[in-house]
């Protein structure tokens, strides 16, 4: 493995994998880094409906092995390593990993997001067998069911506006007895006959057999147990992302996604960041596609001056 390159790539997710593959078609020799599972975050989805060319749907672990095999075959070269440091340089920067150190003359962060999860008994058995991060992604699968939405913030109220299309009711289960929602979301939520509010509520137990069927709530006033039977469970209690490597190194926002231009040009000349590590991004693997084909495109103009 060579030690400089014209581009490193930090991410191997559907934004770091769509640069690796722009970047190679391109000749620009790309290193791609990824320290954990080829495919990122879409390799937890049973079934992706929404990306385009799969009129069928495809499982999120083929579309990110396909994504790969179709970047390694112009010569994107892949890296199974963390970045631990990104050291900027006049002309050169210097990327520290856990395999070794490599110089880069530019750099694209795709290094994504995680949904925050509840941490609830049931909560992992279930993922994508009836409990979803993501009503955009899966909300027309609950058409005429009724479901569940955790949280009370603006992520929490608009899934369930959304949800109100599909689902026959949406109960959003809140910890405390007002919603953390901006005002016109919250006016919008409870004049929609399909939402309705259950407060001061935790869910202690998420249970069901093949999928799930129901909810054991706590409520916290009073510790009374109850259950609430439904076909899915929206949890959107917020995301993190994968940034604290890049922390002080380039301008982040209040949550710690990073700031750029729609060109995923960063503050810092040379280093692009593209996908559900952005700021703003819509956390779909159509726009991290589209932010790293972008982000690959300003690396190579980047790089051609
Ligand atoms: C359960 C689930 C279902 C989903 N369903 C859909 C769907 O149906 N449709 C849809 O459009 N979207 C869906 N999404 C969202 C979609 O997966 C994300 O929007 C998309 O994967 C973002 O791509 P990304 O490349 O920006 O980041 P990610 O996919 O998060 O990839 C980032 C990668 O960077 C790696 N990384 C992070 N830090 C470092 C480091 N320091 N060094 C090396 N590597 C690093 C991570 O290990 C990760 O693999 C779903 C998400 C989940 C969790």
């Amino acid at each position: 493995m060579d030690k400089n390159y014209q581009v490193v790539i930090i991410g191997g997710g559907p934004a770091g994998l769509t640069a690796g593959l722009y970047c190679a078609r391109s000749r620009f020799n790309p290193l791609l880094i990824e320290k954990g599972i080829i495919g990122g975050q879409i390799t937890n989805a049973e079934r992706v409906d929404n990306y385009p060319g799969f009129p069928k749907g495809i499982s999120g672990t083929e579309l990110g092995q396909l994504i790969h095999e179709q970047a390694t075959s112009y010569g994107s070269e892949t890296l199974l390593a963390e970045v631990t440091k990104v050291v900027p340089g006049q002309k050169h920067n210097l990327v520290n990993t856990s395999e070794g150190d490599f110089i880069a003359e530019s750099i694209i962060i795709a290094s994504g997001a995680q949904f925050r999860k509840l941490g609830t008994p049931g909560e992992d058995r279930f993922v994508g067998k009836g409990i979803s991060y993501c009503a955009t992604c899966d909300g027309p699968l609950f058409r005429g069911k009724t479901v569940a939405v955790i949280g009370g913030g603006d992520s929490a109220v608009t899934e369930a506006l959304y949800l109100s299309k599909f689902a026959s009711s949406v109960n959003i289960i809140h910890r405390r007895g007002q919603l953390r929602a901006s005002k016109i979301f919250e006016e919008r939520a409870m004049a929609e006959p399909k939402i309705d509010f259950i407060w001061d509520t935790v869910v202690t137990q998420i249970e069901g057999d093949g999928v799930v069927r129901q909810l054991a709530l706590k409520n916290t006033k009073n510790d009374r147990i109850s259950i609430l039977e439904i076909a899915g469970v929206f949890v959107a209690i917020g995301s993190k992302p994968n940034s604290a490597q890049w922390r002080g190194l380039l301008p982040l926002d209040e949550e710690g996604y990073i700031i750029t231009n729609e060109l995923m040009e960063t503050k810092t000349p040379g280093i692009f960041a593209a996908g559900d590590i952005r700021h703003n991004s819509a956390r779909q693997v159509i726009t991290a596609a589209g932010d790293g084909a972008a982000a690959a495109i300003s690396a190579a103009r980047f790089l051609s001056y």
